[in-house]
């Protein structure tokens, strides 16, 4: 899927960059305000609803609605559903419940995109063990995030971030197949398409401001998933549950800068 081509991820300007960092900030705000009022017995759609006025009142446009004709503001994907669950008033929380919220901003053009998973209340104890360890994973794998580095060095750090998490924790994990990141810029989705798994030393290089939105996608269960007759909703294939925990971020000559930044872990 790789070709011997080294022809580098886009670079971004520094006040490129910035302008990232502030579409980057309003999907964290958005994701904040979520989770604060993600309680018991409210619906998705109540939080999209929410994600949606955030996001307009910071004058930034929720890149997500209309999506590939997507209805919502954010995904909402709750316990055995992995990513891109839409946002529904049929759909309420409940104690115990994990949750991931998906979200995206554009700000004069460009584009932040960024996913957080919580609990509704307490979470049982595998799946806290679940969430903790697919946040290690992504604040791991990210730091292969330099200039130098190949698009699949990414990669390789998130499956060996993976492997270490499962041992930290004492839990399995599998990592999700068929889903991973992507460039990131003027459009939410570019090339190339980065695995959250495989070899080091393939792809496209990564330059000093080159962008990804790397998003482990991590399950209890399995590794396999389908998709309901919605066309979007992607669930495990055993019902297992899973997390998934993404940050937009910048390569740069002192390390790995992240460009949707929010105050919580
Ligand atoms: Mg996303
Ligand atoms: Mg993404």
């Amino acid at each position: 899927m790789f070709g011997r081509s080294r022809k580098p991820i886009p670079a971004r300007t520094a006040g490129e960059l910035d302008a990232m960092e502030a579409a980057g900030r309003i999907v964290g705000d958005a994701l904040v305000a979520v989770r604060a009022a993600a309680r018991a017995g409210v619906s998705t759609a109540e939080l999209d609803a929410l994600a949606e006025e955030t996001i307009r009142a910071a004058g930034a446009i929720p890149s997500f609605k209309g999506f590939e004709g997507f209805p919502g503001s954010i995904c909402a994907s709750v316990n055995d559903v992995i990513v891109h669950g839409i946002p529904s008033s049929a759909v309420i929380l409940g104690e115990g419940d994990l949750v991931s919220i998906d979200c995206g901003a554009i700000l004069d053009g460009w584009h932040g995109d960024s996913a957080w998973t919580f609990g509704v209340g307490e979470l049982s104890a595998a799946d806290a063990a679940l969430n903790d360890a697919t946040a290690q994973v992504l604040s791991e794998g990210l730091e292969a995030m330099l200039p130098g580095n190949r698009l699949t060095d990414v990669s390789a750090a998130l499956e060996a971030a993976t492997q270490k998490a499962a041992d930290d924790f004492g839990i399995e994990l599998f990592i999700v197949d068929g889903y991973g990141g992507h460039g990131i810029g003027r459009s939410m989705h570019e090339d190339p398409y980065l695995p959250n798994e495989g070899r080091p030393g393939r792809g496209p290089q990564i330059a000093e401001g080159s962008c990804l939105a790397i998003e482990p996608m991590l399950a209890a269960g399995t590794a396999a998933s389908t998709v309901d007759s919605d066309d979007w909703t992607v669930r495990t294939a055993d019902g297992s549950r899973a997390s998934h925990w993404e940050h937009t971020v910048v390569a740069t000559a002192s390390g790995p800068r992240i460009l949707t930044p929010r105050p919580e872990r």
